[in-house]
């Protein structure tokens, strides 16, 4: 099956590496070429360096890359069998890509959004054929991290979710089923550990290396709150924080802050910007 991956940024440069991997061929689409060139270019130097370390073979890193096809041109996306999306958190962008997917694919390709917090109804209602329509959620990076969450929307056709949980089981993921509600699984439990080490540091409780030293040292977490916002990118970050609380309709548990908000008004995403929480310049 050919793959067509919109928008090649963090996660859709990872998601087009682990499916490129998997033995597909795949259309990475961006509307950006310089994005374009950096993802093809960091995928063949990643799978040339595992290669080196003897984590693959040479031949399987040579192929995987020549079966990725950077374009900025959907009409690529003709003989795809899914097109899953990876840009913006913005749902009217993303509706408006699925309907510029929709007049180029076969009635019978499968649609997917990786998006963390968007009602996957809501992307799936601009689509002329939302029953084909599925949420397919990775973690950042893509590559290293097996858990993938597969949430079917309201509309979603019977059988598909079980076609898609196989599918992403044959990339040598972990898949989770999850209904369409608001963060999902992760991105839900996720929101009051970053909110709540936020307004630790706001009280003064602790400074954020402390509180990054103690989850990590003492908590056993891989990152702490602050080193994985600014590795997630306060762009993306807060976003999230934002649709979650709206679409809990403003509980207080989700409530984004101010400290987050000004860093993302201020483009200070973290790393991706060379400075977020921590200056990485
Ligand atoms: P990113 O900013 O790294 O990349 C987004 C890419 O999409 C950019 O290269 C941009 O040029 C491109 N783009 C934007 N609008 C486009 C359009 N209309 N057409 C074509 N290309 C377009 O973002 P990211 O971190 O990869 O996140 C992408 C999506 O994945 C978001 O929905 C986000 O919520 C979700 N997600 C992010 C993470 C994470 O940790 N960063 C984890 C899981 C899911």
């Amino acid at each position: 099956m050919i793959i067509g991956i919109i928008g090649s940024g963090a996660m859709g440069a990872g998601i087009a590496q682990v499916v490129a991997v998997a033995g597909h061929d795949v259309y990475l689409l961006d509307q950006s070429a310089t994005a374009l060139e950096k993802a093809t270019a960091g995928i063949a130097s990643t799978l040339r360096k595992l290669a080196d370390k003897g984590k693959i073979s040479a031949d399987a890193a040579e192929a995987s890359i020549a079966r990725l096809r950077p374009t900025t041109d959907m009409r690529d996306f003709a003989g795809c069998g899914l097109v899953l999306e990876a840009i913006v958190e913005e749902l009217a962008v993303k509706q408006q890509v699925f309907r510029q997917v929709e007049a180029v694919v076969s009635a019978e390709c499968m649609l997917a959004s990786n998006t963390s917090s968007l009602s996957i109804a809501s992307i799936a209602a601009a689509c002329q054929r939302p029953e084909r329509f599925i949420g397919i959620h990775f973690f950042n990076p893509a590559p290293l991290m097996a858990l993938v969450e597969i949430i079917p929307a309201v509309q979603t056709r019977e059988g598909l979710a079980e076609e898609v949980r196989s599918l992403v089981h044959s990339w040598g993921k972990l898949p989770v089923l999850t209904k369409d509600t608001p963060g999902f699984i992760v991105n839900r439990v996720a929101r009051p550990f970053y909110g709540e080490a936020i307004r630790l540091l706001e009280e003064g409780v602790a400074d954020m290396a402390t509180i990054d030293w103690a989850l990590t040292e003492l908590g056993g977490f891989r990152m702490g709150p602050f080193a994985l916002m600014d590795f997630i990118g306060h762009d993306v970050n807060y976003r999230v924080t934002e649709s979650v609380f709206s679409s809990f309709f403003f509980d207080p548990r989700f409530k984004p802050s101010f400290t987050q908000k000004r860093l993302f008004e201020a483009g200070y995403y973290g790393r991706k910007t060379g400075r977020g929480f921590y200056n990485y310049a």
